[in-house]
Formats: structure tokens, C-alpha cells, sequence
């Protein structure tokens, strides 16, 4: 474990973990996209996707799959009802009310996106491999044709 990394302290104080297998955990993120939006962290400190261990590339796909079938059975609403009343900051909070008021609120997803940021240039910004979960809804955006292509803005339709 690397001292003051986020996702290796939730995991050594079991903060709102909502699925763990031998290598992966999984929580629901505290500036959700989208309703139920869940993360999924190796419980070794590994900062590259590209250096996760044969173990836990095994573990991998089983855990993003558990983690959706959990995800599309819970409730979610107490879990950002929760962090409104204590948030760690500003954003945390807009993010969460955002998320109270989404008609996808505690509807079982349409689809899902499901992504690595990996490098600084990708966006990532917690230095501990996490596998972004992003539940979709029907209608959650006004062009949704691209998905993850959205990743540089004007390029995502292609059509
Ligand atoms: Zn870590």
C-alpha cells in the first residue's frame, strides 16, 4: 500500500464497498456521471492498467460483471442522500443533487460505458488503477451515438 493513496485507504477502512473478490473491490463513486456510476479497484496499489498481474487481469472481467449485477439491485438513493449531508466538497455535492434529480435514479441501467483513464494525458487522476462503470440510461444524453469517443468533444458522433 502507497501512503495517502485514496482507493488503498477506502479499501484498508471499507468505505462503502459494494463487491470485493481475491483481487478487485468495488464502490459506488462519490462524483457520480450518472446514477450508480461504480468503480472497480485493484486491491494491490498498481498506478497502470497495463501492469495489473496475471491474477488480476483473471479477476478482472468477473468483477466488472458482479459489480453489475449488484449495481442494477441496489438502492442508491440513501448512498447520495448520505454524502449531500456531509460532502467533502462543493462539487461532491452538486454532483450527488445532480444525481437525486436523474429520472435514471434507481432505474436499472439501459447500457453501461466502461473505461479506463489511464495515463495523466487520458485524464487520470487518482494514481491507482480504477475501471470506471458508468451506467447509461435511454435518453441520458441527446446524442449518445460514440459513447466513449465523447472523450474529445465534437469527435464522438462519427456519422
Ligand atoms: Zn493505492
Amino acid at each position: 500500500m502507497e501512503n495517502k493513496c485514496l482507493f488503498c485507504e477506502v479499501y484498508k477502512n471499507k468505505i462503502g464497498i459494494i463487491f470485493e473478490n481475491d483481487q478487485f473491490y468495488a464502490r459506488l463513486d462519490r462524483f457520480p456521471v450518472s446514477p450508480k456510476h461504480a468503480l472497480v479497484i485493484p486491491k494491490r496499489h498498481v498506478v497502470s492498467f497495463l501492469e495489473l498481474t496475471k491474477d488480476e487481469q483473471h479477476d478482472l472481467l468477473p468483477a466488472i460483471k458482479e459489480t453489475i449485477r449488484i449495481l442494477e439491485n441496489i438502492d442508491s438513493k440513501e448512498f447520495y442522500e448520505k454524502i449531500i449531508r456531509n460532502p467533502v466538497n462543493k462539487k461532491m455535492e452538486t454532483f450527488c443533487k445532480k444525481i437525486l434529480s436523474n429520472p435514471g435514479l434507481n432505474k436499472k441501467p439501459d447500457g453501461y460505458n466502461i473505461g479506463v483513464n489511464e495515463g495523466i494525458s487520458a485524464g487520470q487522476t487518482i494514481h491507482h488503477v480504477h475501471i470506471q462503470v458508468i451506467p447509461r440510461y435511454i435518453g441520458d444524453v441527446a446524442d449518445f451515438v460514440g459513447g466513449v469517443r465523447h472523450v474529445i468533444p465534437g469527435m464522438g458522433n462519427y456519422r
